[in-house]
């Protein structure tokens, strides 16, 4: 493959642009000079064609960048993938290694922003704040219905100790609980803080609260299914802030049906890219699970916002294009993930 440099004309093409990607990566292009194009549709095989003669493109999360989309943008020779975001799961590593394109991500551009929501998610499920705020409004001052529970010498189970469940054990910590966590490798220095890494088992039969921080992958999807749940403590809280399709969707159903769950906070959901960051408002809503789950008094879903703190949107554009630079000029970065042969 022939080299690619970078010039006052290199051109990025964003899929799924949102204002505030525009408002972010605009305001620190200035430090880059790239050629910016701002698409609003999502990247599949029909929004290829959108094209023009950019050669790098910058994804996110729901932008669907399989082997044919990739087959695709070889053949519009696109050299780049830019993923805005750290988990990668939309992607197809080896389609893209076998088409010499380059991927790259954003690591980690603010774990807290992440682990502060899964506890944002925690205490509003707990002490019911959202019930609260539109109650007292009405003038309802009674307290029936908004009894809470202590999260001081609760058991918090996170699985996943990475950038993200990291920050949320340190979190956890304050408010005085016991960690216990699991992921494929211990760490040692959350052991030093009284973390207990122990197997997947033991944290479904003994944790209050599950917190998820593990990424989607053929190991980890259906993760919570049916068996999972049927060894967990009644009335569990579950908080998924991390990938949808680690939840089996209709299992967890059935388990707030029975009442075995007892509070759910999903910032991510299995078929979340024909609804999230779309205002649906006037629609009709044609998926049944999802409004199902809606239904639940004891389910909190919010709209893959986990990420959304100013300090993290800075990251995420300054990392991204400084990935693109990198590249370019060396053709070697630490956050890439796919190599050219
Ligand atoms: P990370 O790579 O730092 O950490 C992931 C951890 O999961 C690692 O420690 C890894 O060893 C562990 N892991 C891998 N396979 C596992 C398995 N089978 N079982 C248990 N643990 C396993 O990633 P991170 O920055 O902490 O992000 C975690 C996930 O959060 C991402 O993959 C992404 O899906 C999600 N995320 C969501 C948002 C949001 O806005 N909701 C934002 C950023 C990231």
């Amino acid at each position: 493959m022939k080299p690619i440099t970078k010039n006052q004309h290199t051109k990025i093409a964003f899929f799924s642009t949102q204002p505030y990607d525009k408002t972010f990566f605009e305001k620190y292009n200035s430090n880059f000079n790239f050629a910016l194009t701002f698409l609003e549709p999502q990247l599949n095989s029909k929004t290829v064609a959108l094209l023009q003669d950019e050669t790098i493109i910058c994804v996110f999360v729901n932008d669907i960048v399989d082997a044919a989309v990739i087959a695709q943008l070889a053949q519009k020779k696109v050299k780049i993938i830019a993923l805005r975001c750290a988990g990668f799961n939309n992607v197809d590593l080896e389609a893209a290694k076998k088409f010499g394109i380059h991927v790259c991500r954003v690591p980690s551009y603010s774990p807290e922003a992440v682990a502060e929501h899964a506890m944002a998610m925690i205490l509003t499920l707990n002490r019911k704040t959202h019930k609260a705020y539109n109650r007292v409004r009405e003038q309802n001052f009674s307290l029936n219905g908004l009894l809470g529970f202590d999260l001081h010498g609760k058991t918090i189970g996170i699985i996943g100790t990475g950038n993200i469940g990291k920050a949320f054990a340190k979190i956890v910590k304050g408010f005085g609980c016991t960690i216990l966590a699991y992921d494929i490798t211990t760490d040692p220095e959350m052991q030093k803080e009284a973390v207990v890494f122990t197997d997947l088992n033991t944290i479904f039969k003994q944790a209050d609260i599950l917190s998820l921080h593990c990424p989607l992958n053929e190991q980890t999807r259906h993760l919570i299914n049916k068996e999972a749940l049927s060894i967990m403590k009644n009335n569990v809280m579950i908080i998924n802030t991390s990938r949808g399709a680690l939840i089996n969707t209709l299992d967890i159903i059935t388990a707030l049906k029975e009442g075995k769950v007892g509070y759910l906070g999903i910032d991510v959901y299995e078929q979340e890219e024909k609804l999230f960051f779309k205002d649906l408002s006037d629609d009709i809503i044609q998926d049944d699970e999802i409004q199902r789950l809606m239904s639940f008094p004891n389910v909190l879903v919010t709209a893959h916002q986990a990420f959304f703190t100013n300090e993290a949107l800075t990251q995420i554009a300054l990392t991204t294009l400084s990935n693109i630079e990198s590249l370019l000029s060396k053709d070697n970065i630490d956050n890439k993930l796919a190599l050219l042969a």
